[in-house]
């Protein structure tokens, strides 16, 4: 059986995520912006988190932690290098470790940029991608402690899986990143289409989260810096995939949308 999965609007723009294991009833939930919606939609669901699994240190990701994990005994799991600055946790992981949620099985990546030990979780079998602020939807992080090449190399190693992955973020900035989107990449019919449906989404109210990665491959410019096409509207013909990535989320970072 498949799993059953809740996206959970936190905060302004934030995204929690509950994973169910129907076979087990075990419940992960993916980063905890705040303990209010992740509780509510857990006590809608009738579901008890067995897991909490954390992708980053950043405060918007954690700060409900400690109040969930004291109402339902949850057993905390995220990034080994970011352990000192994530008091909560229970168990420390990086590549290539894996993590059970019943019987749900998480491939873990080290995705370094956005921060230094930023991890995603990556359910094969289901097919999930839990990417938070490494990878947007038509967007990716700040390169914040690392050099943008670096976030690159992470976002590579996302690139690597099948299109059918369905990839749910940390945060709704789809429309700002869909404007965006469309300075480096003009010409592009599936990002202009895409973009287009994103606005009436927004316009709706609706979240735009999950996409698929076989979408995020064909319109998303931040896995797309060795395309010739954006290196060419971007003014850098021949130039290294790394450096138009550099460029391109430098533009993103004045880019008032
Ligand atoms: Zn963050």
């Amino acid at each position: 059986m498949a799993a059953e999965v809740r996206l959970v609007p936190c905060l302004s723009d934030n995204y929690a995520v509950l994973v169910r294991d129907p076979a087990s009833g075990a419940v992960a939930v993916i980063d905890v912006p705040e303990e209010g919606a992740v509780i509510a939609a857990l006590e809608a669901a009738k579901w008890k988190p067995t897991h909490i699994l954390v992708t980053h240190k950043h405060a918007d990701h954690i700060q409900g932690i400690p109040a969930l994990k004291a109402r339902y005994g949850a057993k905390v799991i995220g990034p080994r290098a970011e352990a000192s600055q994530i008091p909560t946790l229970d168990v420390q992981v990086a590549e290539p470790d894996t993590v059970e949620v019943g019987g749900l099985r998480a491939k873990i990546f080290d995705t370094p940029g956005h921060t230094a030990g930023h991890i995603c979780y990556w359910f094969e079998q289901e097919k999930l991608l839990f990417a938070a602020d490494t990878l947007f939807a038509l967007g990716c992080g700040r390169a914040i402690e690392k050099p943008a090449a670096v976030l690159w190399d992470s976002l590579l190693k996302l690139r690597q899986l099948p299109d059918d992955t369905v990839v749910y973020c940390g945060h709704e900035y789809t429309l700002t990143n869909a404007r965006f989107s469309l300075t480096v990449d003009p010409n592009n019919a599936a990002l202009k289409a895409r973009a287009a449906a994103v606005e009436k989404t927004r316009a709706a109210g609706k979240p735009t989260i999950p996409s698929t990665l076989g979408e995020e491959k064909a319109t998303n410019p931040f896995l797309r810096a060795d395309d010739p096409a954006i290196a060419e509207a971007v003014g850098m013909k021949g130039a290294a995939p790394a450096a138009v990535f550099t460029e391109i989320r430098e533009r993103k970072n004045s880019f008032k949308g």
